[in-house]
């Protein structure tokens, strides 16, 4: 058996070990019931089964499914899938994350150009690249994040490219490979307001996060920067303000914000559903800022409509040059 199909079979396996082993000893966290605003498509669509199809073919992971996301009925239907690279496992342990926890394997070097004959095969307009957490890797796994993208960049020329990477925490030159890789989009999500960081990310750090995306812009200015946040986890009106002041003074274009859902009794719990009209008021807030776009809604994450919106965005840094 050659290497290579030895590293295809170890993303086949099923992976027997328990999904959250730090979590297991934590005591359970109620569980709110959803309110009715927060509703979405059922998956299993024919359109749906075609994604469904050429991920597993391709033995990709996503983050549509490790992560649970509730948009996926919908997303799938539109072909758009969000591929996690690097494998299916986090060396990360955050308070609110439905992704698998461990030790990760090795990174599998065909993965690449699987993921981007995916991509050519569900069509895709924009493609949005994230992944696990690799602290144990030397550079985090910014080469294998750059090889992905020069692989889509090579079998798919027209499509766009939105890396939502790590923050590469103690990594030294891999923020600065990823953006040698020139993607359309970097994005690096908060997650949650400074003050939770210790709950609810404690192996990251706000300002290190918030650094990472001004290092983005001044490397490269062509690049559209992107971050995301999650209302719910108790954190305060004022400290989510505070969170957008930071998130300008590096200027980031983008800012996505949508309610937390906890993925099961272990994790953090919903402190609160926050109503479709707190999200619109922190939405005009936050374009006041001075943000080119923001999407806020219960339902927002980071890769939901983002090719829309990356056109949005193009079309806005345009007319704001032809107005100076
Ligand atoms: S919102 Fe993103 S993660 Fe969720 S289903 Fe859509 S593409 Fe996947």
């Amino acid at each position: 058996m050659s290497n290579a199909t030895s590293l295809l079979d170890n993303y086949r396996e099923p992976n027997p070990a328990p999904r959250h082993p730090e979590k297991a000893q934590r005591p359970d966290q109620p569980v709110a019931r959803k309110p009715a605003w927060i509703r979405v498509k059922a998956p299993g669509s024919p359109q749906w089964e075609a994604t469904h199809k050429i991920v597993k073919e391709h033995r990709l992971v996503t983050v549509c499914e490790e992560a649970g996301c509730p948009n996926i009925g919908e997303c799938w239907e539109k072909k758009h899938a969000t591929f996690m690279i690097m494998g299916d496992t986090c060396t990360r342990a955050c308070a609110f994350c439905n992704v698998r926890t461990g030790l990760p394997r090795a990174l599998d070097p065909a993965e690449p150009t699987r993921v981007a004959e995916a991509i050519k095969k569900l069509g895709l307009a924009h493609a949005v690249i994230t992944s696990v957490d690799r602290d144990d890797l030397n550079d985090g796994g910014a080469e294998h994040f750059a090889k992905v993208v020069a692989a889509i960049q090579a079998v798919s020329p027209t499509t766009s490219v939105e890396v939502l990477t790590p923050d590469f925490l103690r990594k030294q030159g891999a923020l600065e490979r990823v953006v040698a890789a020139k993607p359309d989009v970097f994005n690096h999500n908060l997650e949650t307001v400074a003050s939770k960081y210790l709950e609810v990310r404690p192996g990251a750090r706000y300002f290190h996060s918030i650094r990472l995306l001004q290092r983005v812009k001044e490397i490269d200015p062509g690049i559209f920067t992107k971050s995301g946040m999650m209302l719910g986890l108790g954190e305060k009106r004022h400290e989510v303000l505070q969170l957008m002041d930071d998130l300008r003074t590096a200027d980031v274009d983008f800012l996505t914000i949508g309610q937390y859902l906890q993925p099961t009794r272990k994790h953090h719990e919903v402190v609160r559903f926050v109503p479709p009209d707190e999200f619109a008021s922190y939405a005009e807030v936050a374009l006041a800022k001075g943000f080119l776009l923001v999407s806020a809604s219960p339902l927002t994450r980071s890769s939901h409509h983002a090719g829309d919106d990356f056109a949005r965005l193009k079309a806005r840094r345009l007319a704001l040059r032809e107005r100076l």
